[in-house]
């Protein structure tokens, strides 16, 4: 139990050096790891073990940050890299390829990754609800938030908590 306790506060120091640069799009321009926090926040609460909170933690660094996957196994493990690998967009595609490459994965990633990313969309649409980015218009957010459901509605593994969060807070918009 320490160890685990370590080993999650340990990502959270080291995310929170990773994104230190790094603000969300949202009129508040929050820092960053707020949003990973959240992320671990909703995974553990839901029920979720050790390693996958790690992973929650972690789940943007390698995406958004200089941070490889080779420095995950190193500080983390196999285990935490292989999640936070299955969580990571090719950035070398262009947006819309992106987004439908991952509601096309979403039902084959882990069951650890499943709910991380359920709970990543709810943060990101708990975002959007309460402090949007400026340039978005209503229609901008609707668009997102039916990407958000069709990846969550491929999220089989996702718990039921989460996914029954995830569909509560799309209800807001
Ligand atoms: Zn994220």
């Amino acid at each position: 139990m320490a160890d685990a306790v370590g080993q999650v506060l340990r990502a959270a120091h080291f995310a929170a050096g990773k994104h230190s640069a790094q603000r969300r799009k949202g009129e508040a321009a929050e820092p960053y790891v707020n949003h990973v926090l959240e992320v671990a926040h909703l995974v553990a609460e839901a029920g979720l073990d050790p390693t996958t909170v790690t992973a929650a933690l972690l789940h943007d660094t390698v995406e958004d940050t200089a941070t490889t996957r080779e420095e995950l196994v190193a500080e983390f493990g196999e285990a935490v890299a292989a999640m936070v690998m299955e969580l990571t967009d090719d950035k070398s595609l262009p947006k819309a390829e992106r987004k439908r490459l991952q509601v096309e994965r979403a039902p084959h990633k882990s069951a650890g990754a499943q709910a991380i990313k359920a709970a990543d969309k709810i943060s990101n649409l708990r975002s959007i609800l309460n402090s949007p980015p400026a340039d978005w218009d209503e229609q901008r957010k609707r668009e997102y938030f039916a990407f958000a459901k069709a990846v969550v509605d491929g999220l089989d593994r996702a718990p039921a908590q989460l996914l029954a969060e995830f569909a509560a807070t799309f209800q807001r918009l």
